[in-house]
């Protein structure tokens, strides 16, 4: 049975504005063992799903990397690479290469976190939105970053998915993406943040403003739209081609090496630097953090309203008709969807990948929920009408990790009550469910730091990284 799923049945115009919710006092856990099976974590696209989960575990190493997913595997990516620029790090004489390990608590790239094993696969870079809220924020130069970043990440895994060949192997598809302007209120604001946007130098070329009849003719939905470039594509295949990019760059360069633990969590970090698994004890010199939503498990201080919160988000893949390649969401971003490249063998519709709308998860909106072993009940029939058959969804949930200015931490822990007391420590981590067109740069960045920190260099902090991201230059005190 076919679904009447459509794009003017995925939004709802009348979103709820997010609830603060208190805190809750329980700390944070590991993500669960027992988590919802995401689409994207067919086990034939995830081969290293359980890489170095058994056998003898890497002991001594100068880097450890917590959390296998795009952050984690894209710093040790550009650790590699940037290991490989500069050639040894030592001056010592035939020095050893330096020995980098990522540990993963489930299979590889697949928690919550594992949010590329369970995200909706967009790569669409911002081109002008939310950029009068982002200056009265952050001020004119960090909002001008902020699109840079993305802009620069999304070409830039474009841009090495081509050159190494792997463009259809990820399944890239370069649909762009509409955003429904679905009120007035939307529509104005999106209007005023092109003009600011545009005011302040950025290039707003690209984007394409679209009448309310051309959209109901070329999408089916009767509302007014902008359309900007963008991909989709399958995260987890580009998080395995970086890994195995770093690999191949390690050993070819031998001045680093590269190891993976899934199933391997860290359960505690004593001084200096000793990481507890249930495997066995890994003595460290650095460890970066990119454990997003679960950063607080082992970083208390980043509980909490001004620390990283758990969330959890759910997505839906439903088989439907729509043709187009494009992405839609609405402006707030609050609902998305995005056809499938892939045309079914058997002959039955392709699917399409819903995702966002948290309204339908109450007031709280899954604010400090870290258990992705469950879904929202809601979520399915207020997105599809009561002719759709369950066996054409597949649903699943995942923890994304909210900050309460929405950007990222990357830069050295700090704990503001004892600041020196994580020297070594180094997170990235907290996209607020906007990590797929920002991770791969920020954690570009940190590896730029680490590698600085260790050859005693001045970090050259890139100039599209926001600079209110960097840990020591928050405005709140985390
Ligand atoms: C349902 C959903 C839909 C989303 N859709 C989009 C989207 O369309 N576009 C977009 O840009 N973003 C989206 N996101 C957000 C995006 O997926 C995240 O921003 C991104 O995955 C963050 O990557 P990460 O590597 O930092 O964290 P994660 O992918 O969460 O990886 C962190 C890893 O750390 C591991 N870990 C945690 N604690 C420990 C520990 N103590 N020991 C060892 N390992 C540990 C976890 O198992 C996990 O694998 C979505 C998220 C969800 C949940």
């Amino acid at each position: 049975m076919s679904s009447s799923f459509t794009v003017e049945n995925a939004v709802d115009p009348l979103q709820p504005t997010p609830v603060p919710v208190e805190p809750v006092s329980k700390p944070i856990p590991l993500p669960v063992p027992n988590s919802t099976q995401s689409f994207w974590l067919d086990p034939e696209a995830n081969p290293l799903a359980k890489a170095g989960s058994t056998g003898p575990l890497t002991s001594d190493v100068d880097i450890c990397i917590i959390g296998s997913g795009i952050t984690g595997v894209s710093a040790a990516y550009h650790l590699t690479r940037l290991l490989a620029e500069r050639g040894a790090v030592s001056e010592v004489p035939n020095a050893q290469p330096l020995k980098i390990v990522i540990l993963e608590a489930r299979d590889f790239c697949e928690c919550t976190i594992t949010t590329p094993g369970r995200n909706g696969g967009h790569l669409t870079p911002v081109y002008f939105q939310f950029f009068t809220e982002y200056v009265a924020a952050h001020g004119t130069e960090d909002a001008v970053r902020a699109i840079a970043l993305e802009q620069y990440v999304a070409s830039s895994i474009v841009d090495l998915l081509h050159s190494t060949g792997q463009a259809d192997a990820v399944d890239l598809v370069a649909g762009g993406r509409v955003y429904l302007l679905v009120s007035e209120d939307q529509e104005a604001r999106a209007k005023a943040d092109y003009e600011a946007a545009k005011a302040a130098g950025v290039d707003v070329s690209a984007v394409r403003f679209l009448g309310k009849e051309e959209v109901l003719e070329t999408y089916g939905a009767p509302y007014p739209a902008l359309w900007t470039p963008g991909h989709n594509l399958w995260p987890l295949k580009v998080v395995t081609h970086l890994y195995n990019l770093a690999r191949q760059t390690a050993s070819d360069s031998a001045t680093s090496s590269l190891a993976l633990h899934t199933n391997t969590p860290v359960t505690s970090i004593t001084p200096i630097w000793t990481l507890s698994t249930p495997r066995g004890a890994i003595a460290a010199s650095y460890i970066l953090h990119a454990t997003n939503a679960y950063a607080s498990y082992l970083l208390p201080h980043l509980h909490g309203p001004t620390g990283i919160i758990p969330t959890r988000g759910q997505v839906l893949a439903v088989r439907t008709d729509m043709s187009t390649k494009a992405a839609f969401a609405d402006y707030d971003g609050s609902e998305y969807g995005f056809p499938r490249p892939v045309q079914p063998q058997d002959g039955s519709q392709p699917l399409v990948i819903v995702g966002g709308a948290r309204q339908s998860a109450g007031p709280g909106y899954e604010m400090y929920e870290a258990d992705d072993s469950g879904m929202n009940p809601r979520f399915f029939p207020e997105r599809c009408n009561a002719s759709t058959s369950p066996d054409d969804v597949r649903e699943w949930s995942g923890i994304m990790g909210f900050t309460d200015e929405y950007d990222v931490f990357v830069g050295p822990v700090i704990d503001p009550s004892q600041p020196e007391a994580h020297k070594g420590q180094y997170i990235c981590a907290g996209y607020s469910g906007h990590g797929m067109t920002r991770a791969y740069g920020c954690a570009e960045a940190i590896a730029q730091k680490m590698v600085a920190d260790l050859t005693a260099k001045e970090w050259d902090v890139p100039e599209w990284l926001p600079r209110h991201h960097i840990t020591d230059r928050r405005k709140s005190s985390n």
